[in-house]
């Protein structure tokens, strides 16, 4: 459904990604896990067209999508649940999930609304509450269920449990579970490693800006080698 082909992105002079090729076949969930500061973000970043690579390609079913804007990526099945959430907090819980839901239409809308609600319960509680007043846990299901409303063939999420009490980590990682038993496809970086590969069918480690392994996530369960690389390491 997705590859990277030898992805190269700069930030002035300093390659913060270099040659990183990856793949996400559909209905995978697939883990990118590495230290700080290794390219995680800007990999993200450089796929949903937020950034734009030097060289290399991004394709998304079988078209080159690479630099795409944004929006175009959007519309063409691929969102992204960036870092920090970064929710409307001046909005209600619904009215971000209808600016989430703005690319489908207006009766299609209403159904998506529906299975949010339902896959999000804490969310239908607070349904008219504005956005700015929900805890850390929730505020991170508005926003993966405001990227859910856009109906992505492929989602991903930039580091879903930061931030978040051990509880929260927790239902983070059941909601990664309960989207992938839905056969839902998924691209989710995390530094919260184990946890991560556990939930994961593939992972790829990356640091300094290059792949270092990849493998299923059972595999790379065993490498205690990698472990001392992305476990509280730097890049
Ligand atoms: P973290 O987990 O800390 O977010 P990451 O793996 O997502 O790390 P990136 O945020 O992609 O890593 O950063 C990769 C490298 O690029 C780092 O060295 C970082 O300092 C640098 N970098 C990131 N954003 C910028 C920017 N806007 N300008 C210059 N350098 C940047």
């Amino acid at each position: 459904m997705l590859e990277t082909v030898g992805l190269t992105t700069t930030y002035g002079s300093i390659a913060a990604l270099r040659d990183v090729s990856l793949s996400v076949g559909e209905g995978e969930v697939v883990g990118l896990i590495g230290p700080n500061g290794a390219g995680k973000t800007t990999l993200l970043g450089s796929i949903a067209g937020l950034l734009q690579p030097v060289s290399g390609s991004v394709v998304f079913e079988g078209s080159d999508v690479t630099g795409n804007a944004p929006d175009k990526m959007l519309k063409a099945g691929l969102a992204l649940v960036p870092e920090h959430r970064r929710i409307f907090t001046d909005l209600t819980v619904v009215e971000n999930l209808k600016v989430g839901g703005i690319t489908v239409g207006a009766s299609e809308r209403a159904g998506l609304l529906e299975e949010m609600a339902d896959l999000f319960p804490v969310l239908r509680d607070k349904w008219e509450t504005s956005a700015g007043f929900l805890s850390g846990g929730e505020a991170q299901q508005l926003a993966i269920a405001r990227a859910l409303m856009s109906k992505p063939r492929l989602l991903m999420m930039d580091e879903p449990s930061l931030g978040l009490a051990p509880v929260l980590v927790d239902l983070v990682f059941e909601l990664i579970e309960s989207l992938r038993n839905q056969g839902r496809t998924l691209l989710v970086v995390e530094q919260n490693a184990t946890r991560m590969l556990e939930v994961s069918d593939r992972a790829y480690v990356l640091r300094s800006g290059e792949l270092v392994a990849e493998g299923t996530g059972a595999e790379l369960l065993e490498r205690s080698d990698l472990f001392d690389t992305f476990v509280g390491g730097t890049s």
